[in-house]
């Protein structure tokens, strides 16, 4: 393999000696993904979790939920053994890493132990990332957080087993949409290719990860495509739907099954940007973006409290649906 389709993007090498060091100096090291963990987040840090524990190194991984909780979705990942609940976490970590988190809110609760750390190496491809650690690895050319959690483990001389392999490949084929988005690099191909080399079965981790769920998931995608909106006057396009608690209830089915429903609306041609907004179990609405380009959603999804990526983003709003699309319109 060519150096120049290996190598990695801004991160200093320097910085990643920095990191070497510390993980490999530290007693116990704490592990820490953002709330309502996606497969790249939570795939990232039980990759790094696995590999260090088969190092015989002391290791807690958890996200700040009050609920905690793995979606059902990605109870397939190997290593959930390492997770603890936020409540038995290191209050002041020695050392803690944080995986696809660009800002410290995005810890939830804890965001306090991340404080008071010692040592705090974030690890994220986030343009937005806010710099909040001690030590930033953080590169927005990076298809995956994956990416960056692989090179971790690279340079502290670790393998890569199947296990480990599958929980960062989950993470590189989530955040490339199947290595469909423009962050689908010959890097990311190449990372692919290595860890497909390690035994495992893409075609499993495909129908974990999108091609299965629950029969009242049907049911209740039909209530929501029947409520789907097109506003192609407005801004570059827009389409949008919205998916109650009580759609939900009215067919048991769990809040995490609704997170796949923004791939079907954001097909539409006629509009740039596509929304659903997805009322949690909290009667909080979790508002999803997406953007084929014309606009910037991460700037969107930012003044409303939010974050992400230019293509990808999301906020959470406690208001009602139409004056959350009230507020987002007048944005676009
Ligand atoms: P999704 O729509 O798949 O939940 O999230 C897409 C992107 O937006 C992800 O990169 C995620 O980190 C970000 N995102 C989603 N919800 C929020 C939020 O409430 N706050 C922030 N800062 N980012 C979010
Ligand atoms: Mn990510």
């Amino acid at each position: 393999m060519t150096s120049d389709l290996r190598d990695g993007g801004p991160v200093p090498g320097g910085d990643w000696d920095r990191a070497v060091g510390l993980v490999s100096s530290a007693g116990e090291i704490a592990l820490a993904c953002h709330i309502s963990p996606d497969a790249d987040a939570l795939g990232s840090m039980l990759a790094v979790g696995m590999a260090l524990r088969a190092a015989g190194r002391r290791v807690t991984a958890s996200f700040g939920e009050r609920r905690f909780r793995v979606p059902r979705l990605l109870r397939f990942l190997p290593g959930q053994d390492l997770l603890a609940e936020p409540g038995d976490y290191p209050p002041t970590p020695e050392l803690m890493i944080t995986f696809d988190v660009p800002l410290i809110d995005r810890l939830g609760t804890l965001a306090a132990n991340a404080g008071k750390a010692r040592e705090l190496i974030v690890l994220d491809h986030h343009a937005s990332n806010t710099g909040f650690g001690t030590l930033n690895l953080v590169d927005p050319g990076a298809a995956a957080t994956a990416v960056l959690a692989e090179e971790l483990i690279r340079r502290l001389g670790l393998p890569i087993d199947r296990d480990v392999a599958i929980c960062l490949y989950a993470g590189l084929v989530t955040d490339t949409g199947s290595f469909r988005h423009s962050s689908t690099t010959p890097q990311a191909h190449l990372m692919a290719a290595r860890m497909l080399d390690t035994g495992l079965n893409p075609e499993q981790i495909a129908r974990e990860l999108w091609d299965r769920s629950p029969f009242a998931y049907l049911r209740v995608l039909g209530a929501v495509l029947d409520r789907v909106t097109l506003e192609p006057e407005t801004g570059p396009g827009l389409v949008w739907t919205f998916v109650t608690r009580a759609d939900r209830a009215g067919y048991g089915l769990p809040y995490d099954e609704v997170e796949g429903m923004i791939d079907v609306i954001r097909r539409t041609d006629e509009a740039d940007v596509a929304v659903i907004l997805k009322e949690d179990d909290d009667g909080a609405w979790q508002v999803s973006t997406r953007s084929k380009g014309a606009v910037n959603v991460a700037r969107v999804c930012a003044e409303l409290g939010g974050g992400g990526h230019a293509k990808a983003a999301g906020f959470t709003s406690h208001l009602p649906v139409e004056e959350t699309m009230a507020r987002l319109r007048a944005l676009l």
